[in-house]
């Protein structure tokens, strides 16, 4: 008997689950490798760098979500190449894995425009450990500032700055603001953690530029009311354990988040195929790789153009509505059925909180702000996570945050940067 075609799925983020679970039932076998073992719910990742919900309420083990799937087999693994010829992955085990079809849908990761060498002072967040590094440095932050006597230190530790004010930028910046304000100051003895200094500064000229204007100068002004300070029009140039320099100014900080640009996972090197300058691949507009039919690569790692030629926006739903059309044109391959039109996505809105009582959702036909958005942000992200128990569990910590403004995840686990991974119920060291 022979086997089953072959499909090979890389990244069990948003774009490659859906792949999978739309496969189901076709005439395939699945295998998915990713290099952790859990899916990540990253719009919420913010709330785990911020002490707001624990790491675990947010990632599910991908061997889970995947149990009751006999045709899919998952593996713990990261893919370090591709021989197309052989349509071959070479895995970091050194084994190599072959398909028929390959999906890639690797992701990307936060970017420094060139400066690497400021990631060990402004740390990015993409993953589970960037989430619990973050949350160390604002708890420990505001630790070594109660034990401070010079008073310049204690200034500096008590300084918070954001780069980049897209959604996560807004978020963390909100959210900050309110631990230090609402959440943490009837702990502390020696200082004020009210007067903690939260800068976020944005190279362009508005806060959420992918918003509507008004929605920009709302979320602006909603970050001020929260005593958050935002500088636009300034370019970072230097990250140093001093602090940051923008524009002509130099700020003493002891906590730096970066939450600006990403850089697509090395998808394109591995094919050696072209892609744009953040590295995502380009694709034909039914999402393969030029010259090769039997490869694909959805959300984050490639760039797919509009009719209009805007490209399609880096967020979880294009992964998603990507990673299905995919499993489509699989399907229509393997029953000689007619290939599915070209991919056109759907954009449904653009969602962003600040702080725990304001959000801006714009859907283009309408425009919401205030509390009413911010419920249905809530509702929107506890009807995508997965499960009933974390459903619930979510929805409990942020109605006590609501009401009592205690954040209950404001552990600090670690005591260095080297035994962060503990952490993480489910990295792999
Ligand atoms: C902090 C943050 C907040 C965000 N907020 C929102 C939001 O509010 N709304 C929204 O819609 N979008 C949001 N996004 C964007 C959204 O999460 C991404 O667009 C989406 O996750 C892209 O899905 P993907 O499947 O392409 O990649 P991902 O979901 O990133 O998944 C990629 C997977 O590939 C795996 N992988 C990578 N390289 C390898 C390798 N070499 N070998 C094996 N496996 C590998 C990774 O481990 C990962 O599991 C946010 C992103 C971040 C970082």
């Amino acid at each position: 008997m022979t086997e089953a075609h072959h499909v090979v799925v890389v990244g069990a983020g948003f774009g490659g689950l859906e792949t999978v679970h739309r496969l189901a039932g076709a005439p395939v076998r699945i295998t998915v490798v990713d290099r952790r073992n859990h899916h990540l719910f990253q719009p919420l990742l913010y709330q785990a760098a911020t002490a707001s919900l624990a790491p675990s309420e947010i990632a599910w083990p991908i061997r889970h979500l995947l149990r009751r799937r006999r045709d899919v087999t998952t593996l713990l693994a990261s893919v370090e190449a591709i021989d197309k010829e052989a349509r071959e992955l070479h895995l970091d085990d050194g084994s190599a894995l072959h398909y028929d079809t390959l999906v890639l849908a690797t992701g990307a990761r936060h970017a420094y425009f060139g400066n690497d060498a400021w990631e060990p002072f402004a740390p990015g967040l993409k993953t589970l450990e960037d989430a619990t590094t973050i949350r160390g440095r604002v708890l420990l932050a505001f630790e070594e500032a109660e034990r401070e006597a010079d008073e310049r230190k204690r200034a500096a530790l008590l300084t918070f700055v954001i780069v980049g004010a897209g959604p996560t930028g807004v978020e963390l910046a909100g959210t900050i603001a309110e631990l230090a304000r609402s959440t943490l100051p009837a702990d502390f003895r020696r200082i004020d953690t009210r007067e903690a200094r939260i800068v976020l500064i944005e190279a362009g000229p508005r806060v959420l530029p992918a918003f509507a204007e008004d929605l920009s100068a709302y979320a602006k002004d909603s970050l001020e009311r929260l005593g958050v300070e935002v500088a636009l029009g300034e370019a970072v140039s230097d990250c140093s354990a001093e602090g940051v320099v923008f524009g002509a100014e130099r700020l003493a900080a002891a906590t730096i988040i970066w939450a600006a640009g990403v850089q697509s996972s090395p998808a394109a090197l591995w094919l050696d195929a072209p892609a744009d300058k953040a590295g995502r691949l380009k694709v034909e507009p039914d999402l393969t790789v030029p010259g090769h039919p039997e490869i694909f690569a959805i959300g984050d790692a490639a760039i797919v153009l509009r009719p209009d030629g805007r490209p399609v926006p880096g967020i979880a739903p294009a992964a998603k509505q990507e990673g299905a059309y995919v499993a489509d044109v699989i399907r229509a391959r393997l029953e000689a059925a007619p290939a599915p039109p070209p991919f056109r996505y759907k954009h449904q809105g653009d969602l962003a909180t600040i702080g725990k009582r304001r959000a801006v959702i714009d859907f283009g036909w309408i425009k919401l702000r205030g509390a009413i958005a911010w419920w249905l942000w809530g509702c929107a992200h506890i009807y995508f996570l997965i499960g009933v128990r974390n459903r619930l569990s979510v929805a409990l910590n942020w109605l006590w945050i609501y009401a009592r403004d205690q954040r209950g995840a404001r552990l600090i686990t670690w005591q260095g940067e080297e035994a962060e991974e503990d952490d993480s119920p489910f990295s792999r060291p």
